[in-house]
């Protein structure tokens, strides 16, 4: 595939200067950026060619190569981008036209974290991740709760922009404000390059010319504050929520990062839950599972009275209707189970050694002892 001339592309003289090239450039981008010409594959060809074109004439060394050689000089060495989309080119782009990139300029704040492009200004803050812990009854119904955390909060003093009495960024001097620092290396294979973001500027290209003295130019402070969260009802252990913008706020008026809340269920004394149903054991003694009974269970919100029919088994469960946790998104709520077992004292009196005994010889107390309502268990051993 033959190329075109660089300089052609560019529309400028094989003498242009680098800010020659670099306004040629600044037009044809802003004439055929993806963003003016959505789904037109002829602009975006044009802008990456573009684009390629300056990422080489805006680079000394590869210009000589490629005055000397043309477009063979130039596919020895590891250094040439392959670009795989045009998000790619943004990335690699936005710093060299300064602090505020000229797309973001040009076309309003259309920057977002979400189209993998680069900020203008301040680098994104982190997230932060809480683990909350919550107790059944509050998840039943849902809870409203504050806790304290530290976070990177914006700086009142600069309002977030790290720099004192407004005063201006300049160009940070280690990168030369490109954000980025490259280590050219050379062997027998050719050339590799080694890209790093600059430490000076956190990749920014620029610093703050006169810092904030209450932030020391960073634009935020790390405060303790007050983060409300609203659990819903129905969540699960492990489940989490994000807090949209309220992690740490960005470096110099970058934007904020999220909060990001894990639910911890914490383990109830008595209830077991199973999805949105709980489980609750109930023992009663022999006597009161035999004539039956009216208890008191407890719920998720207080207490409710149940009634145990006579002759109820034990392992029974009981079902009390939307007594238990609140579905998830959605109307209605779980049971509360409640089964029933029979307590089995481990200490007993003389009297009531003798009383059991007593019982034990009633006839029917004998046969519930034995093997049920198995009548078979008795033919079988010719009873
Ligand atoms: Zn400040
Ligand atoms: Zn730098």
């Amino acid at each position: 595939m033959s190329k075109r001339d660089y300089y052609e592309i560019l529309g400028v003289a094989k003498t242009a200067s680098a800010d020659e090239v670099k306004k040629a450039y600044r037009k044809i981008a802003m004439q055929f950026h993806p963003d003016r010409n959505p789904d037109n594959k002829e602009a975006e060809e044009k802008f990456k060619e573009a684009t390629e074109a300056y990422e080489v004439l805006s680079d000394a060394t590869k210009r000589q190569r490629y005055d000397q050689f043309g477009h063979s000089g130039l596919h020895g060495g590891q250094d040439f981008h392959g670009f795989s989309n045009v998000n790619d080119i943004f990335s690699h782009f936005s710093d060299i036209f300064g602090g505020s990139s000229i797309f973001d300029d040009f076309f309003g704040q259309t920057s977002s974290r979400g189209r993998g492009r680069r900020r203008s200004t301040g680098t994104p803050g982190s997230d932060l991740r809480v683990t909350l812990k919550v107790t059944l009854e509050e998840i039943a119904s849902g809870v409203s709760k504050k806790i304290k955390i530290k976070k990177h909060v914006t700086c009142e003093s600069c309002k977030g922009t790290g720099s004192d009495g407004g005063s201006s960024t300049k160009t940070c001097s280690v990168c030369n404000g490109a954000g980025e620092i490259r280590n050219v290396s050379r062997s027998v294979f050719g050339q590799f390059v080694n890209i790093q973001p600059c430490s000076n500027c956190n990749g920014e290209g620029t610093v703050v010319d006169k810092p904030c003295r209450a932030c020391v130019g960073d634009g935020r402070k790390l405060e303790e504050v007050t983060v409300k969260i609203d659990v819903p009802a129905g969540v699960s252990d492990g489940n989490y929520m994000t807090l949209r913008g309220q992690g740490n706020s960005g470096l110099r008026g970058g934007p904020a990062g999220d909060i990001i809340v894990v639910f911890q269920e914490i383990p109830h004394d008595y209830f077991k839950r199973e999805g949105d149903d709980i489980l609750y054991d109930l023992f009663i003694s022999f006597p009161e599972i035999v004539l039956g009974t009216e208890v008191e269970v407890p719920t998720l919100n207080g207490k409710a009275k149940l009634k145990i029919d006579g002759g109820t088994q034990p392992g029974k469960l009981l079902r009390m209707r939307e007594k238990g946790i609140q579905h998830l998104n959605q109307h209605g709520a779980g049971d509360e189970l409640v089964r029933v077992n029979i307590f089995v004292p481990k200490k007993i009196s003389v009297k009531e050694r003798e009383l059991l005994k007593e019982l034990l010889d009633m006839p029917n107390i004998k046969i519930s002892s034995g093997s049920g309502d198995d009548k078979n268990f008795f033919k079988r051993f010719g009873l």
